[in-house]
């Protein structure tokens, strides 16, 4: 096994400044979510140049790779290729050129390791047998693409497969890869509430229902969910991120609009802390003697993501041979999101998706240990404002080593799974 990926991954050097072009033009031509079609288009070419069997529009945008060889199991590799609407503010020569948008999540890095990975294990045919199933995903930051192609028929089209594997950057320090057993990421629930009132002239409040009131006192109440409402071993996060009312001073206006995100750990809490908001908001506009029930509708929402803890194990083992056990650790859960699990969910096989380090240690300070980085990082030691992570205009993994961490852990990943030639 040992034998057969360090074979594979020989072919690394030859391809690395071929991957690096490609992942500076994807950083330079991002594309919000479900409309990756440039980005699509570039995939399907290559990975067709690769000798695998391209199939796009799949879910949308996404583009599905497939390299039958032989019998054996199926594994899935993903990459989501998505960008976000934020504004680059690295200073990089091969920025965003696309005004208000940008590749803040990393996903172009995810991207071009899969490329990377599917022309190693390409080339490395004749050591393994199974099938590779890739998915090049759209609209991960949405919480819909990897549904999307779900629902798209995607294992009725190209077979079931018996694992997921994926990654994501992380900002912690180049070369080193982290994944947890079980719980991994957080279930998201973003939701949009108006609150209806009755608008009128600022001088005659007693002739209205202001809805700004109304919603101050939400956002106040729905700070007592998480410190009231859940117990001090569970966790939750409950934030208003948008908060929207009125035109001017001296109008009440007839409606407001506030804008939450709830992270919980289990789906036992989700539903209890979904529950409050919906009771929270209700009881607000109603003891504010609205006539109208707010309107509640989700913007998006993500189900927790959970990692099989077998198969993590084996996967994190293998990681160890070929990086170093010192490079490899366990972070722990996050409060992050993420839509791969549902691949493995729909599919009821096991998911194994792990974070890799994209950002020079030099960020971190002279002469650290890299390792002690992300102990202090993840113990709240280090200012992550110095150090700008995902969804931010600063983020800017190093080109390399990122690559070559990114398409070793993808290739090593893919080989410990697929069979023996
Ligand atoms: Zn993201
Ligand atoms: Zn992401």
């Amino acid at each position: 096994m040992a034998a057969r990926i360090s074979s594979a991954l020989a072919g690394l050097d030859a391809i690395r400044g071929d991957l690096a072009d490609f992942y500076r033009d994807l950083h330079a031509h991002p594309e919000l979510s479900d409309q990756e079609h440039r980005t699509a288009a570039e995939v399907a070419k290559r990975a067709t140049d690769l000798g695998y069997e391209v199939t796009s529009g799949v879910g949308g945008t996404g583009v599905v790779a497939v390299l039958a060889n032989g019998s054996g199991p199926t594994v899935l590799l993903r990459a989501d290729f998505d960008a976000l609407p934020i504004q680059e503010d690295t200073g990089l020569p091969y920025a965003s050129t696309t005004d208000g948008v940008m590749h803040a999540c990393g996903h172009d890095m995810h991207t071009t390791c899969l490329m990377g990975a599917l022309k190693l294990l390409a080339d490395a045919r004749s050591t393994w047998s199974g099938t590779i199933m890739a998915m090049f995903q759209p609209a991960e930051e949405t919480g819909r693409g990897a549904q999307a192609m779900v629902d798209d028929d995607l294992f009725a089209r190209f077979g079931r497969p018996d694992i997921v594997l994926a990654q994501h950057t992380a900002p912690f320090p180049v070369g080193l890869v982290g994944g947890h057993a079980g719980t991994a990421a957080a279930a998201t629930d973003a939701l949009r509430v108006v609150i209806h009132g009755k608008g009128g002239h600022g001088s005659r409040p007693e002739a209205t229902v202001d809805p700004v009131v109304i919603a101050a006192s939400t956002v106040m109440r729905l700070q007592t969910i998480v410190s009231r409402e859940i117990a001090a071993d569970d966790a939750a996060v409950v934030t208003v991120g948008s908060m929207r009312a009125g035109t001017k001073d001296n109008i009440i206006p007839d409606d407001a609009e506030i804008q939450l995100n709830i992270r919980t750990f289990t789906s036992q809490t989700r539903e209890k802390v979904v529950a409050s908001v919906h009771r929270i908001v209700k009881a607000e506009a109603a003891a504010a003697g609205a006539e109208w029930e707010p309107d509640i509708s989700v913007i998006d929402e993500f189900p927790v993501m959970v990692n099989d803890a077998d198969a993590m194990a084996k996967t994190l083992a293998a990681f160890g041979d070929v990086l170093g056990t010192d490079r490899v650790f366990d972070p722990g859960r996050i409060t992050g999101s993420e839509d791969a699990g549902n691949f493995a969910t729909a599919a009821g096989v096991p998911l194994c998706y792990w974070m890799f380090g994209v950002l020079d240690p030099e960020q971190f300070g002279d002469g650290v240990d890299p390792v002690q980085v992300v102990r202090d990082m993840l113990s709240g030691k280090i200012d992550l404002k110095k150090v700008p992570g995902p969804h931010t205009a600063g983020y800017a993994p190093v080109v390399e080593p990122s690559i070559t961490t990114g398409v070793t852990a993808m290739t090593t990943a893919a080989l410990t799974w697929l069979g023996a030639s």
